[in-house]
């Protein structure tokens, strides 16, 4: 009795609870017919797959291993999310798998193989995926003798499922996969060359995301990796006969998939269909486009973090220059096709947890880049008439390839990044601006290096991979809109400053220019290390004065192409 005087004396706010666990009470009791409904169903299969494996009799007759399957698939059929739907979905793929032994029809087996391979898909975090991914290595070396592939099977056991139980078992497989194969070689091609060691698991870069930005003729896919690894690639043609598209394929050697990552990625944007990503080999990563109708596409690499960068671009990018009979040399492609400014980018540079340069009393390059560009976005639509979008609207980090992939998607006519430049020599200082290029002296090398945020001696790559992708550069266009935006800037700050040094038009490898399809510049506004000019970026005047003049480049810019010879 003494257990209910308390809660005759409780405060309101206990009532409350009181009532709500009774409430719980009442569900469960409600709901208990229902599970006890599933355990019944559950029961009967478990039942029957017993009395089969234990009768001599039974197990020699299809229907008694059908009965059992369908016994635990209407359980599975029935609640598919039920709390036991894992273990039917595996007792159905461990049947068809022990029929197989009796009935040796392939059907049977490929039966298995499909509801193994629906476990780890579908209940990636059971206790049964590992064991469904083992017994997928089991079935290719046992009864496919496809060692190659049961290599693989069991290497994703180890890869995937770290911490499941199955794998020191599929450890000891792929250790005898490995001796066994190594003895096949050794025996034919290498016969006095000692046992090349297995390659030890934790040596492999991982594979974590592939990211992707699409517009209607311009995919750009960015695959992660978390180290530097060589790759290749390949474009198959399609194949009518198994249905297959065109597909672009990049093999990622010494790499492993993250097995957080999911296997495809749908797209779906008229160029691509999906991205898939699979270990193809036991070192080597495999990542499938599957192609809709492409034009062209370029594959480079960035770094820290290393990145692979995949462009795709549809058939309305192909310019055809048009055989004209006014054609007059001289006069640039944009302005042979009548091609106007309408959409300009300005990318505020780095962001976030990236300060970019700092000067001597704490200004940082983040937010004086982010304060012109947005005095710079304003003027573009009141003065010029032109939509102007930012890669960032707040103190927030951005990769430097989602900046161009921005430009890109949004078919921007003109990409202007803004920056403030950098020297450990605080006196230097002056104004500059930049082209997607190799660098031309050790200075603009330099400052990629800063940019890019990698160190001088990758600069060296970067320029091997530039000249694959000059090609298709908008090189001219863009060297004739940094003169004239760096003509504007010396024209406009001698009128309020003193001290205004024109360090020209330069050129060097930036990632963040890299891949952008329209004409493209870099504007290093001032030295942010230097006393003088830092004091200035930090001012609103100076920062006006900045805007204007990259505006007044970009009108001349606009000007010039809009007087076409023998038009006008
Ligand atoms: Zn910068």
């Amino acid at each position: 009795m003494i257990f209910f005087r308390p809660i005759i004396n409780v405060p309101p706010r206990f009532c409350w609870l009181i009532s709500f666990l009774l409430l719980l009470v009442w569900m469960a009791v409600a709901v208990a017919p229902v599970s006890a409904a599933r355990q019944d169903r559950l029961k009967g299969a478990k039942d029957c797959s017993r009395r089969l494996y234990k009768s001599k009799k039974r197990i020699r007759y299809r229907d008694q291993w059908k009965r059992c399957i369908q016994g635990y698939e209407s359980y599975y059929r029935k609640y598919p999310k039920g709390r036991q739907a894992d273990e039917a979905l595996y007792a159905t793929a461990k049947l068809y798998k022990g029929l197989y032994g009796y009935s040796r029809l392939s059907s049977d087996l490929s039966e298995a193989i499909n509801r193994f391979r629906q476990v780890v898909k579908r209940f990636p975090k059971s206790r049964f995926a590992d064991d469904a991914q083992y017994q997928l290595g089991e079935i290719y070396r046992r009864y496919k003798k496809d060692l190659e592939r049961a290599y693989v099977e069991y290497f994703k056991v180890v890869m995937d499922f770290p911490h499941g139980d199955m794998k020191p078992r599929a450890q000891k497989r792929l250790a005898q996969l490995e001796s066994k194969t190594g003895k096949r070689r050794s025996k034919q091609k290498l016969p006095r060359l000692p046992k090349v060691p297995p390659v030890a698991l934790t040596s492999l870069s991982r594979v974590t995301d592939i990211r992707h930005w699409s517009a209607q003729d311009y995919t750009r896919i960015v695959i992660d990796v978390n180290g530097q690894i060589d790759y290749s690639s390949h474009l198959l043609k399609p194949d009518p006969a198994i249905g297959k598209p065109p597909r672009l394929y990049i093999d990622l050697r010494n790499s492993a998939l993250d097995p957080t990552f999911v296997g495809a990625i749908p797209i779906g944007d008229g160029l691509l269909r999906k991205v898939r990503a699979a270990q193809y080999k036991p070192t080597v990563v495999r990542v499938v486009l599957d192609i809709e109708t492409i034009e062209d596409h370029k594959i480079f690499s960035l770094s820290d973090p290393f990145r692979i960068v995949i462009d795709v671009t549809g058939e309305s990018r192909k310019r055809v220059l048009l055989p004209g009979k006014g054609k007059v040399p001289s006069i640039t492609l944009a302005q042979q096709l009548g091609l106007g400014v309408k959409k300009v980018v300005i990318d505020p540079g780095h962001g976030g947890k990236d300060p970019g340069a700092v000067g001597p009393s704490g200004v940082r390059e983040k937010d004086v880049t982010l304060a012109i560009a947005k005095k710079l976005q304003k003027k573009l639509r009141e003065e010029l008439k032109l939509e102007a979008i930012l890669t960032r609207k707040s103190d927030t980090f951005l990769p430097l390839e989602e900046r161009t992939a921005l430009a890109n998607t949004q078919k921007a006519d003109l990409f202007v990044s803004i920056h403030t430049n950098a020297h450990k020599n605080r006196r230097v200082y002056g104004m500059s601006t930049y082209i997607l290029n190799v660098a031309t002296d050790a200075e603009a090398a330099r400052l990629a290096a800063f940019e890019n945020a990698v160190s001088a001696k990758r600069i060296s790559d970067l320029e091997k991979i530039l000249n694959d992708l000059m090609l298709n550069s908008k090189i001219n266009e863009s060297s004739r809109l940094a003169d004239a935006v760096q003509h504007g800037l010396l024209k406009r700050l001698p009128k309020n400053y003193s001290r205004i040094k024109d360090l020209g038009v330069k050129q060097a490898p930036f990632y963040v220019l890299i891949g952008a399809q329209m004409p493209s510049i870099m504007v290093e506004t001032s030295f942010v290390t230097n006393k003088r000019e830092e004091k200035r970026l930090a001012s609103g005047a100076y920062q006006d004065a900045v805007a204007d003049g990259i505006i007044a480049g970009i009108r001349s810019y606009i000007k010039q192409m809009e007087r076409i010879p023998g038009q006008g």
